[in-house]
């Protein structure tokens, strides 16, 4: 048996949630079907965009456990085509999930941050 995620049900007030519903404007550069990608309020980098899921998913664990195939595929293809359109491809660039209280995930929707546009160190602090 799976334990129960203690971060369900889906809080559908979150901020992301609100901007995938459009009450909340954001900078979008990419959406389609499965994912919405937009500017990160606060860039740590030159570029700095979170590319979310449309689905009501709160983590990495979360979406992998409940999302269907075709969810998934089109996530993950969102991450790529938006890291490849920013022209990161050369010279690099990293991407960054941060998953409940130890991974000092904020938002509770689930959301990968693309980084690029300048050198980073091995680890991110
Ligand atoms: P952390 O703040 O520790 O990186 P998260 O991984 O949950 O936690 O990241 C949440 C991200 O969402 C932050 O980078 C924050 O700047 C960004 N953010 C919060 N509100 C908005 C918003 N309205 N539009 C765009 N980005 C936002």
């Amino acid at each position: 048996m799976m334990p129960i995620d203690p971060r369900l049900p889906y809080d559908d007030q979150n901020v992301f949630a609100k901007i995938l519903r459009g009450e909340i404007p954001n900078k979008t550069v990419y959406e389609d079907e499965w994912a919405l990608a937009f500017h990160d309020i606060n860039p740590q980098a030159p570029l700095h965009v979170l590319v979310i899921p449309k689905g009501p998913y709160v983590s990495w664990d979360d979406f992998s456990a409940r999302a269907s195939e075709a969810e998934i595929a089109g996530f993950i293809r969102a991450v790529g085509h938006v890291a490849r359109e920013a022209g990161l491809v050369e010279p690099g660039y990293r991407l960054l999930a941060n998953i409940g209280q130890h991974g000092h995930q904020e938002v509770p929707h689930l959301h990968v941050h693309v980084f690029g546009g300048r050198q980073f160190g091995a680890m991110l602090p």
